[in-house]
């Protein structure tokens, strides 16, 4: 009898609960999906759309460790177990051929140049040239001064890919 009670009291509960989720379920159902639906689908047209106005053109340009380059800042670099200089950029990360770059953007950021690939920005734009030429620079370094004097000067569409 008492058992009975018991398996009756739980089932009368479960009812109640499963009445009460059904409930909450219709009520989300009927109001939130259509205003977050709309939205997402908003944000996703946002995220999509300003590609291509990213795309901005760069100034780039290329430069080694050495002092024509580097000016005072290719003097007393700390050196390596075989002597070498380290050439460390402005972030203070050691500057790897073709991929570190010099630049406003900030220390970090990755430009997809057309052509060229992915460079790193670790390195800092000297003031003047920022002054002279705009944001819009890069400057590659490379680890021969005879490379980054063959780079010259390119103008280049990029992209902030992080
Ligand atoms: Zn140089």
């Amino acid at each position: 009898m008492l058992l009975a009670l018991m398996i009756m009291s739980g089932c009368h509960q479960d009812d109640n609960l499963v009445e009460d989720t059904q409930y909450l379920s219709c009520v989300e159902v009927e109001e939130i999906p259509s205003i977050e639906t709309s939205s997402v689908v908003e944000e996703i047209e946002d995220v999509e759309e300003p590609e291509p106005v990213e795309k901005v053109t760069y100034r780039v340009t290329a430069y080694c460790a050495c002092e024509k380059c580097c000016g005072k800042w290719a003097l007393n670099r700390p050196l390596d177990e075989n002597g070498e200089p380290i050439v460390y950029g402005a972030a203070g990360e050691v500057l790897t051929s073709g991929v570190s770059v010099a630049s406003p953007l900030p220390f970090g950021t990755k430009v997809e140049l057309d052509g060229y690939g992915t460079v790193v920005v670790q390195d800092r734009t000297a003031k003047w040239v920022v002054e002279k030429y705009g944001e819009n620079i890069i400057d590659i370094y490379f680890d021969t001064h005879e490379e980054a004097w063959n780079w010259g000067c390119r103008y280049i569409e990029g992209v902030i890919v992080e």
